[in-house]
């Protein structure tokens, strides 16, 4: 029988990568292609939809449909759009499924397509971090594996394999430290959005993007580690590693260190998830250890780059507080964007709303793990980014007066 897949975020970087090695693993004569969903972009959507035969093609704009239906004409692929489309989407079962959607967008389609209990690959880290304890039980309840394609998250899977779990001590999150590794705080300060979304060493989405500059991106990824692999907070470390070769690495109770390299290319990880529990050839360079000569390693700064920080809190906090911190990020990131705000501005917001919602929302700190829901983890992010656009505004207020008294 041939495999029945969805691509949730087909349009994106993680997404045209799931695509392109689907179409190079036989396209839709080896696979069933079932819904394949993107945004704004339906003219290359349904060009994807068309080549893969998919049954339907969501676009997440309701306005956008119209263009869609347009791009279709004559495919036999059926076409929706809108919130409530994207989880009927989820909805029809499928074996493997990529969750490539950015930003908790991803969260209720992701969690739907549990229910299915194949594959599903989990790009969409805001997920986890969101709602890890939520995600984690469904899957359980319904036979579904997780396999995580977050580059780290798939590093650390892999040395995992076959090991005992109680013999890990600790988990080693490696960090390029992206495009201001060597900056001063001053120059991040003047930052433009444009220098943040210049990653060295790997090509990916524009969120993501800046959100490795900010090291936004390795305090979620500490909290999705924390939560796929079942580790206490202390148990997560990062190491700034600039190279990206080393994808992370798993320390065990005997000092051994597992580690992961690799080419710092994503069709490494999404190719592992799509051939999980095989393993089968890959089109990616291979490593040339003797040109490289040397892997170097150094220690997050904190100061610099204080979302590392955060997280930390975040993950002492517990309960649904990276649901808060994703959220908060996620409007200061806009507004960041926009160049509504400066850089740092963005952990001014997440802070402010970290604090604000300790000392106010007792559904963030106290719901214990077990007990989390969905629907919680939905409720504060909700409340987050309330909370964060008016810090985001707050924060832009004190800048104007600050810019007309000068
Ligand atoms: P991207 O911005 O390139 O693509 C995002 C996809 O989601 C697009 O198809 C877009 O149309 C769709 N989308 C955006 N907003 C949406 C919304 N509100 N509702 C429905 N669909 C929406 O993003 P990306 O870089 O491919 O990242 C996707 C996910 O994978 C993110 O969670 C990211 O953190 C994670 N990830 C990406 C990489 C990478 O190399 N790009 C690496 C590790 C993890
Ligand atoms: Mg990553």
């Amino acid at each position: 029988m041939r495999r029945r897949i969805s691509i949730f975020g087909a349009t994106g970087s993680v997404g045209e990568n799931t695509v392109a090695l689907i179409e190079g693993a036989g396209g839709r004569e080896m696979h069933e292609v079932v819904a394949l969903t993107g945004g704004r972009n339906v003219a290359r959507l349904a060009e994807q939809a068309r080549a893969l035969g998919a049954q339907i093609a969501v676009t997440a704009h309701e306005d956008a449909l119209p263009d869609l239906r347009d791009a279709l004409a004559g495919s036999g692929v059926e076409a929706a759009a809108g919130t409530a489309a994207l989880l009927e989407a989820a909805d029809r079962p499928a074996d493997w499924t990529m969750s490539a959607i950015v930003g908790a967008a991803g969260l209720a389609p992701g969690y739907r397509s549990l229910a299915h209990g194949g594959v599903l690959a989990l790009a969409n880290k805001e997920s986890v971090v969101a709602a890890g304890p939520a995600v984690l039980s469904e899957a359980a309840r319904r036979k579904a594996r997780i396999i995580p394609v977050d580059s780290e998250h798939s590093a650390i899977f892999q040395c995992l394999a076959g090991e005992p779990r109680a013999a890990v001590e600790r988990i080693i999150l490696t960090a390029s430290g992206g495009p201001f590794r060597t900056w001063d705080a001053a120059r991040i300060a003047r930052a433009t959005p444009a220098e943040a979304a210049a990653h060295p060493n790997w090509e990916m989405g524009q969120r993501i993007s800046v959100d490795s500059a900010s090291m936004f991106n390795k305090a979620l990824e500490m909290i999705e580690a924390r939560e796929l692999f079942d580790v206490s907070p202390d148990q997560v470390e990062v190491v700034v590693h600039p190279q990206s070769i080393i994808h992370s690495m798993v320390g065990f109770a005997d000092g051994a260190v597992m580690a992961h390299l690799g080419p710092s290319d994503m069709r490494g990880a999404i190719g592992y998830a799509l051939n999980w529990p095989d393993r089968a050839p890959l089109p990616v360079e291979r490593l040339d250890l003797v040109a490289l000569a040397r892997l170097d390693f150094e220690a997050p700064d904190t100061h610099r780059f204080p979302a590392l920080r955060l997280a930390r809190e975040a993950l002492s906090l517990g309960g649904l507080a990276g649901a808060a911190l994703n959220a908060a990020k996620e409007v200061a990131l806009d507004h960041f964007l926009a160049r509504h705000l400066p850089f740092p501005a963005m952990a001014a917001v997440v802070e402010a709303v970290l604090e604000r919602m300790n000392a106010e929302d007792a559904l963030m700190t106290r719901s214990p793990r077990a007990a989390i829901r969905l629907e919680d983890a939905l409720s504060v992010d909700h409340l987050a980014r309330i909370h964060a656009v008016e810090a985001a505004n707050k924060l832009q207020g004190t800048r104007m007066n600050r810019a007309e008294n000068a």
